[in-house]
């Protein structure tokens, strides 16, 4: 039997404000929102896994210079790009992940290539990179990955003495979760990390379970936020565990790891599918980039609270 395929993205969550966005700006989201949610719902269409859909998808936000992952990442203290990304495989719970990598074109494809490829989970820095090289992995020089306002960003961070989450300037981490034909799930993140950030911080978004998790028994979920919060809450476990121990619906779970995320004094947001073909996109920001597509006709997007169908 087949059973309905769907993908969901986000491109970050936090305290967007709504009256700084223009109509072209918001247009210009959508495009690549929308781009992102037809690569990998095509791949889904026609036949294609659920870890390649959502590779692809998150691609295609990489490659833009408006979200903060791939070639849009933030600087970090030292006024390096590095990046982090996770995925992880429902069905039989094979995951990978990199953290600090440079120039590296699609961190996601990395860790990727370390879920298909290494005996291990996670890699970082150096290693991370040689594994990435060995792979045969896009490689882009420093400049592709430079843009004078993730730089200003990170002056007036330093300035500020702030480690800052990217989304007071409208753009965030990316990930996307999805369900394919065979009723596979599966859960992808990737990151800039925060401007002015620790040299050699690893965020939410590289360790599974934090982040980024995926369980065909439970549900795929990629979150965006504060990523510090995340990790102490262990929040996309904590939200799968919710659906498997305790039985909650989707939507109630969401709910109960958004508020516990809030009580530790956290921020952000996460999407994400249940084993039952639920589908959910939360957060408890000012507003989360986020899009979902089910059926070949419509496109839905959202940023804030309203969310439009295209078709
Ligand atoms: N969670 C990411 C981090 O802490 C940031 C984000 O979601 O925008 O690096």
């Amino acid at each position: 039997m087949s059973i309905q395929h769907m993908i969901a993205i986000h491109g970050g969550a936090g305290t967007i404000l709504e009256e700084k966005l223009t109509n072209e700006e918001r247009d210009e989201y959508y495009e690549v929102l929308k781009k992102s949610l037809e690569v990998g719902y095509s791949c889904l269409d026609e036949g294609g896994t659920s870890i390649e859909a959502v590779s692809a998808s998150i691609s295609v936000l990489e490659d833009s210079i408006l979200f903060n992952a791939g070639r849009g990442s933030v600087f970090n203290s030292k006024g390096l790009i590095e990046m982090d990304a996770s995925i992880m495989n429902g069905k039989d719970l094979s995951a990978g992940a990199v953290s600090c990598l440079k120039n590296i074109k699609n961190p996601i494809y990395a860790a990727k290539a370390v879920m298909e490829n290494c005996d291990h989970v996670l890699l970082c820095a150096e290693g991370a990179q040689v594994f990435s090289k060995e792979n045969k992995l896009d490689l882009e020089p420093d400049e592709y990955f430079f843009s004078t306002k993730r730089w200003d960003q990170l002056v007036t961070a330093r300035k500020k003495g702030q480690i800052t989450l990217d989304h007071s300037e409208s753009i965030g981490t990316v990930g996307a979760v999805a369900m394919d034909s065979k009723g596979d799930l599966a859960a992808g993140t990737s990151t800039g990390g925060l401007t002015n950030r620790v040299w050699g911080r690893c965020s939410d978004s590289s360790l599974i379970g934090s982040g980024n998790y995926a369980n065909n028994k439970t549900c795929a979920v990629s979150c965006t936020g504060t990523g510090d919060t995340f990790i102490k809450g262990v929040s996309a476990y904590d939200l799968s565990a919710l659906i498997e121990y305790q039985g909650l619906s989707l939507e109630d779970s969401s709910r109960l790891v958004l508020e516990k995320l809030k009580n530790n004094g956290g921020n952000g947001g996460l999407i994400s599918i249940s084993a039952k073909g639920e589908l959910v996109l939360n957060y408890i920001s000012k507003g989360m980039y986020r899009g979902y597509k089910k059926d070949k006709e419509s496109f839905h997007m959202g940023i804030f609270s309203e969310m439009i169908e295209v078709k």
